[in-house]
């Protein structure tokens, strides 16, 4: 299985951010040119939030409030878990599968943002681990 420094590589680019202050409706722009379901929300060089999908859903549409008038840090979920490159992907998986949210940002040990992963990567690279497996045993057999 991949390590998620490897993961992260292999995603390449900078995490995605948007400001505090910035208004829902920046932020869902964002996710839509990015094509993504997060973002993080960033003050400055500093992680102080995350937002998603889900919170639009909730926080926005059914509590009626306006998109272009709030701003992330009133609906952002602001206490966020994160992982560092040390842990492995599998540690990712049950951390996700614990809290049932479908993203992690990676940070460093000084909590730089490194960047960020979603339950998309972590299936991807369970199926190519899997295929790589599968293609080994198959080689082995036939021989
Ligand atoms: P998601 O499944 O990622 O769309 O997120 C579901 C809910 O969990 C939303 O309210 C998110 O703001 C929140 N959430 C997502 N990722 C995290 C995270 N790493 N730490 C804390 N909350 C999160």
């Amino acid at each position: 299985m991949q390590t998620l420094k490897q993961l992260l590589e292999e995603k390449g680019g900078s995490p995605i951010a948007v400001s505090p202050k910035d208004t829902v409706f920046h932020a869902l722009g964002v996710m839509a040119q990015e094509e993504v379901g997060a973002v993080l929300v960033m003050d400055g060089e500093r992680l102080v939030g995350i937002f998603t999908e889900r919170d639009y859903a909730r926080k926005v549409i059914l509590a009626g409030r306006a998109s272009k008038e709030t701003p992330i840090e009133a609906i952002m979920t602001a206490k966020v878990a994160y992982v560092t490159l040390e842990q492995s992907l599998e540690d990712c998986m049950s951390l996700m599968t614990q809290h049932r949210f479908r993203h992690l940002p990676v940070l460093d040990g000084e909590q730089n943002v490194l960047g960020m992963i979603s339950i998309g990567d972590l299936v991807k690279a369970t199926i190519s681990h899997q295929k790589f497996l599968i293609e080994q045993l198959e080689h082995y057999i036939a021989r």
